[in-house]
């Protein structure tokens, strides 16, 4: 009889939700925006919540084209191995997102919520870059401020892979999707696109995906040091390609301890 008035009073109380390291590293990763989770619902600052998904494993097309927000953790993000090793079918890190996390996150560029939050800065100033526009939203301008600042020091040959850069802020779906690039949300950064490789039209004879890349190392670690994951560690590759996603990162280097 005890026990049942205990499940009772438990059960009349929304349950905490019990500890999710990848949650956790969500939250604490867009500290601004996100406050909490339940074992259902994200919980935004404002009071919005958005539900979770199933944490059940669901086929690789599935996730891709109906991404839940704990879909998005379905592939662990790698950190830097040397060399770079071509990715496994469908290996995709970072590939998977909910739209409407999104969406939420910075706005809807097709109803011009975007732009008003787009700020310029100095693309490798010692080399010409010009200045570029990146959303202030989670400080991602700030923080590709500080990649831009380390590129700009990295040895001269190096220098070519990244001026000219090839765009930031586009609205526009990824190409042969309906899916919003994360371009389209001023988060995303192509660099030079003369070095880079595409899964799309890179396919060999048999349509088989070839893993191609002509990025260096030390470009890709200083991108990713600031929490920006890398489109080359993809199977689907974009090589060009890089998005903040800093919960990706510190996941992985929770991995790691002793980076
Ligand atoms: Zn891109």
């Amino acid at each position: 009889m005890r026990y049942c008035f205990i499940g009772l009073l438990l059960a009349s109380f929304s349950a905490p939700a019990l500890a999710d390291p990848k949650l956790d590293a969500l939250v604490a990763a867009y500290p601004d925006t996100l406050a909490s989770y339940t074992d259902s619902e994200l919980v935004w600052k404002d009071g919005t919540r958005m539900p979770l998904g199933s944490a059940v494993e669901r086929p690789f097309t599935e996730m891709l084209d109906h991404a839940t927000i704990r879909d998005q953790f379905a592939i662990p993000y790698p950190l830097a191995t040397a060399p770079f090793q071509p990715p496994g079918t469908n290996v995709d890190p970072g590939r998977i997102r909910n739209e409407a996390f999104f969406l939420k996150m910075y706005g809807d560029c097709r109803k011009g919520q975007v732009l008003s939050n787009l700020r310029e800065i100095a693309w490798l100033p010692r080399h010409g870059g010009g200045t570029v526009r990146a959303t202030a939203i989670n400080g991602v301008a700030d923080r590709l401020a500080k990649v831009s600042e380390e590129l700009d020091a990295l040895p001269a040959d190096l220098i070519r892979y990244l001026v000219p850069m090839s765009g930031i802020y586009n609205c526009r779906p990824i190409a042969q999707t309906n899916r919003l690039s994360v371009h389209a949300f001023g988060a995303a950064i192509d660099i030079n696109a003369k070095f880079g490789n595409y899964w799309l039209w890179s396919k060999g004879a048999s349509g088989a995906i070839v893993w191609r890349n002509q990025i260096p190392q030390k470009i890709v670690e200083i991108f990713e040091r600031h929490g920006f994951i890398w489109g080359g560690r993809w199977y689907h590759f974009d090589s060009l390609h890089f998005e903040y996603r800093p919960e990706l990162i510190a996941l992985a280097k929770q991995g790691r301890p002793n980076d």
